[in-house]
């Protein structure tokens, strides 16, 4: 598995590069200690706490819902028994490298997008390998960060020349096929050696020349699933990244230089993983740049456009095809989870933002009333401060079911956001509308919810409506609908929470 050698001279030119990104001590020391065969949480801990910044980020780490802890913890050694050795080590390579990085590279322009697409490509590998158990999460966490590290190391090594390629190739391929029109060698090839310079954990170097250069690398099979992620995690960040999300969502789905493409259900599910993770990621790593509503609404088109290529191909298959490899049942389940919220089995708000305008124009049309409520879980962050993110993640999947179980055949429930639901009532005035909302109250402050073995809880719910054609509370405008209900939903939380409350 010798990988195909840089040049000779051009590695002399890296390696006597005075600008060359670099690492601090705490993080060169932290990879000398990942080497040894044995090593003690101790030496660990005490190496961390030499740097302060890192250590309030392992204790984060440690505490942060993302990776299940529901224990919480002030104190270092703790933080490192709670997470482990290997996921501690390669998380504070992780912080460190970005950090060091970061501070010696802010001055230059452009670098945020970038910055942004390493942190994006971390978090799309790591779920990419959950899915398809590729290795270990925070493995595959620091390969994904860290797999461009190159073009970091050829902007230092030309940095007169290297802005104008990366300004001329519009993708990543043109821009390899540039560096290695122009510079002899290309990012794949720098970020590899760099990373040797640094001493990183063989398979991490490896994966990065591997998924630049497929063709000039023969890998053991152990590693091709783990290098399949890598690969496929920067397409994934570009579905964020770049305006075009169509072009961007399909160059994702048919990516597969670097491993069979990868089943569309997975990535779905993965976009919808990245997105659910992110906040808690960019707290972590100090870098914020995407709101959630952003973050939702790029997840929910590609995981539509991912179906609608779907049924592309559908439309272009053979009878035959398409019997032996029952496309269409396929189709239509995938058409349904494009529109459904994973966790909690509700619409999501894409489609119900489509739904609505529908109705209301329908509504409208035949002079029917139609109805609107919100319902907010009440306080919540308690229930997720104090059993857990997971915990709080089955109460919220509990509470859509009951809500769900005392719908009519035409109502329609989705999920809004977070911890809040809308519910669409088509054929109904305000007062069966409070009614049908005060049912639900009532059955929800009843429920159970498991939290933990043997330990049940119940929350409540707070719910506002509003309605369309009904009598003389009539608008044209669908957006006073919505603003009514919201401010219903408001004015019972206000009145004491555990309460419905419908628009003046
Ligand atoms: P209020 O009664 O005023 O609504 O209080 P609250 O605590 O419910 O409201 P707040 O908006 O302060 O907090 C909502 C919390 O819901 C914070 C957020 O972490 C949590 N949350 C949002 N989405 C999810 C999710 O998918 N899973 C879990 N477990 N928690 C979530
Ligand atoms: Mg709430
Ligand atoms: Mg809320």
């Amino acid at each position: 598995m010798e990988a195909e050698l840089m040049k000779p001279e051009i590695e002399e030119l890296l390696r006597f590069c005075p600008r060359l990104p670099t690492l601090s001590g705490v993080a060169l020391r932290i990879v000398k200690m990942a080497r040894e065969p044995e090593i003690d949480i101790d030496q660990l801990a005490a190496l961390i706490s030499k740097d302060p910044a890192l250590t309030v980020k392992i204790i984060r780490a440690a505490n942060s819902p993302l990776l299940g802890r529901a224990q919480r913890t002030r104190n270092l050694q703790q933080a490192v028994m709670l997470l482990g050795l290997n996921s501690t080590i390669t998380l504070s390579l992780s912080f460190s490298l970005t950090n060091s990085l970061k501070r010696n590279e802010s001055q230059r322009q452009g670098l945020e997008h970038f910055w942004r697409r390493c942190l994006l490509s971390a978090l799309a590998c790591r779920e990419l390998g959950r899915q398809c158990k590729a290795g270990a999460l925070e493995e595959l966490f620091l390969a994904g960060l860290l797999h461009e590290i190159g073009v970091l190391v050829l902007a230092s090594v030309f940095p007169e020349r290297y802005p104008a390629l990366l300004d001329a190739s519009s993708n990543h391929e043109g821009l390899i096929a540039q560096e290695r029109e122009h510079l002899a060698t290309d990012h794949g090839e720098a970020g590899a050696w760099i990373m040797r310079e640094w001493g990183l954990p063989d398979y991490i170097p490896l994966a990065t020349a591997a998924i630049h250069n497929p063709q000039a690398m023969d890998t053991p099979e152990s590693l091709h699933a783990f290098i399949a992620c890598v690969g496929l995690s920067g397409y994934i960040a570009d579905i964020y990244l770049e305006t075009d999300t169509e072009s961007a969502t399909a160059s994702a789905a048919s990516a597969n230089e670097c491993g069979p493409a990868l089943d569309r259900a997975v990535l779905s599910t993965v976009l919808l993983q990245v997105a659910n993770s992110l906040p808690e990621i960019e707290e972590l790593f100090e870098m914020s740049f995407m709101s959630c509503e952003q973050v939702n609404g790029i997840t929910d088109e590609a995981r539509e456009l991912l179906v609608m290529r779907y049924l592309q191909l559908l439309q272009h298959a053979s009878e035959a095809d398409r019997k032996a490899s029952e496309l269409e049942r396929t189709a239509v389940q995938l058409q349904e989870m494009a529109r459904r919220d994973p966790l909690t089995g509700a619409y999501n708000r894409r489609y119900f933002d489509e739904m609505l305008s529908q109705r209301f124009e329908a509504a409208t049309r035949h002079q029917q009333p139609l109805s609107l409520g919100f319902l907010d879980l009440d306080h919540f962050k308690m229930v997720n401060d104090r059993y857990g993110h997971q915990a709080g993640d089955v109460v919220l999947a509990g509470v859509a079911k009951a809500i769900s179980s005392r719908l009519r055949g035409d109502d329609f429930l989705a999920r809004y956001g977070g911890e809040e639901f809308v519910l669409l009532l088509p054929n109904t005035n305000l007062e069966l509308a409070q009614r049908i909302l005060e049912r639900i109250r009532a059955h929800i402050e009843t429920e159970e919810h498991t939290v933990a073995p043997e330990h049940m809880i119940r929350i409540t719910l707070s719910a506002g409506a509003a309605a369309h054609m009904d009598g003389s509370r009539i608008s044209n405008k669908l957006d006073d609908l919505i603003r009514a209900a919201d401010r219903a939903l408001y004015l019972a939380k206000r009145q004491g929470r555990n309460r419905v409350e419908v628009a003046e």
